[in-house]
């Protein structure tokens, strides 16, 4: 069973058991961490490029930053206040004493390389995406991940709200493409410096109210990041929150306008969407518009893609006032939900046809073998996916593999074909024979049974 987050529950716990015992036989792979085999990737593979076409489709291309950067960019980006920055980094010092993290998001890096190359001077508006790991320490727990992957998207220099809807139009448009049907897109207006303080204080007034029955997490909360109470996934703080006023009834006039774009573009595009009047993100530079792709499929962790609007986020980091709006889509999570759907649907789960060779080629006797490597590099050359044997196996066991790989053809090469010349191909699903002395047109024959 195909296993996108392995390494969690039971599997996770004898091999930190293992680790710390250092009893184990082998040397393991660090917590959270996990490894991809051929089979595995066929999903990725499809996932990203189905993120890719669409992403390319929308004018943004590919930015690839370093995976770790300068410590100081996450702190002033993300927010001191918050749980990336606060616990779960992954920082460390190199030779020359600087300070370093391992990316744990990829908003901050893509903005670091707008900025250092001075981007905004000769093209302000830039469309990127981006695709690649990311870390972050957290609590070894079901769907999370140490190395974890995200695919997202930014446009930087624009204050447009038509963005904030390309951007999860795009994102939608993977997952349709992808079949993940029951996916709900949540957005909400998180206001900007000039409203944002004033509903922090009415936000802290109101929830102080409930102090005694919040979890101990968001009792420290309330004092240091206010808005942080509002995304904690404990039930208890959830209801809570049911109870305090919406961000949307304390947000100043120019963001209500922005809203109202927002929404009448999600009515014009015929896009569905729901106002989650306490909808807020974990990091601190979000303003005006958030939103949130959820699936049911996925429990109480149900968000498998998360953004917004940053405006602050490029002057917060020394930059000139631009606009930017962007979203980070869980990799792992989106293909949880997607095997979730696929075998809900009843559809296969993974195509593992373009894995098998197109021909095996078995050798009888030893002395054959030179003579099948030869000849599996000129059909190589042809654009044929062939194999052979590297185990010096007897004629019976190579025939097994050739069937195990579910090699569409095999060539079976002993004495008498060599002498002569002649190549056996015998087709692996009908059981036609074919005989030939020209490779070509043994190519030929596979090319045209694809
Ligand atoms: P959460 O509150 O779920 O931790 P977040 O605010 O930390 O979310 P973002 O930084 O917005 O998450 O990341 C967007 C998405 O990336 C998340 O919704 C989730 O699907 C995925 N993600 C984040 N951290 C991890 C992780 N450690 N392992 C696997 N996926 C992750
Ligand atoms: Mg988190």
């Amino acid at each position: 069973m195909y296993k996108p987050l392995g390494g969690k529950g039971k599997k996770a716990k004898k091999i930190k058991g293992n680790m710390e015992k250092g009893n184990d036989k082998y040397v393991q792979a660090p917590l959270g961490m996990k490894d991809l085999f051929p089979e595995e990737r066929l999903l990725w593979v499809e996932m990203e490029n189905a993120a890719r076409e669409e992403f390319e489709i929308a004018g943004y291309h590919e930015i690839r930053t370093p995976v770790f950067e300068d410590t100081r960019l996450f702190v002033r980006s993300i927010g001191e206040a918050t749980d990336i920055v606060e616990k779960e980094m992954y920082t460390f010092g190199d030779s020359a004493g600087t300070s370093i993290t391992l990316r744990p998001e990829n908003t901050a890096s893509v903005m670091r390389a707008y900025l250092q190359y001075e981007l905004y001077k000769t093209k302000k508006f830039q469309k990127f995406y981006y695709i690649g790991p990311m870390f972050r320490k957290e609590r070894p727990q079901a769907g999370r991940l140490r190395q974890f992957h995200q695919m997202g998207v930014e446009a930087i220099g624009s204050y447009d709200p038509l963005l904030d809807v390309e951007t999860i139009k795009v994102a939608t448009r993977v997952y349709d493409r992808l079949g993940l049907d029951g996916y709900v897109v949540k957005i909400n207006t998180i206001g900007c410096e000039k409203c944002r303080p004033g509903y922090r204080d009415i936000l802290k007034k109101e929830l102080s109210n409930y102090k005694d029955e919040l979890c101990e997490l968001c009792k420290a909360r309330l004092e240091r990041n206010v808005f942080r109470v509002l995304d904690c996934k404990n039930k208890k703080c959830k209801e809570i929150r049911k109870n305090v006023s919406n961000t949307e009834d304390h947000t100043c006039k120019d963001c209500l306008e922005h809203f109202k774009i927002v929404k009448g573009a999600f009515e014009d595009i015929g896009l569905d969407y729901t106002v989650d009047p306490h909808l807020v993100r974990g990091l601190d530079y979000y303003t005006k518009t958030v939103y949130e792709i959820t699936h049911s499929a996925m429990g109480a962790r149900d968000t498998i893609c998360a953004g917004g609007r940053y405006d602050n986020l490029i002057s917060d980091i020394g930059g000139p006032p631009t606009g930017a709006v962007g979203f980070a889509a869980g990799m792992e999570a989106s293909m949880i939900a997607l095997l979730k759907v696929r075998e809900k649907n009843k559809e296969s789960k993974l195509d593992t046809s373009s894995l098998a060779p197109d021909i095996f080629i078995v050798s009888i006797g030893i002395e054959s073998r030179n003579y099948c490597f030869k000849l599996l590099n000129q059909l190589r050359q042809g654009g044929i996916r062939v194999d052979m044997d590297y185990e010096c196996r007897p004629t019976k066991a190579q025939m097994k593999i050739a069937n195990k790989l579910n090699s569409r053809f095999t060539i079976i090469m002993g004495s008498e074909e060599r002498e002569k010349g002649v190549i056996k191909l015998k087709n692996m699903q009908t059981g036609d024979e074919n005989f030939s002395e020209d490779t070509d047109k043994i190519i030929e024959i596979v090319k045209g049974n694809r």
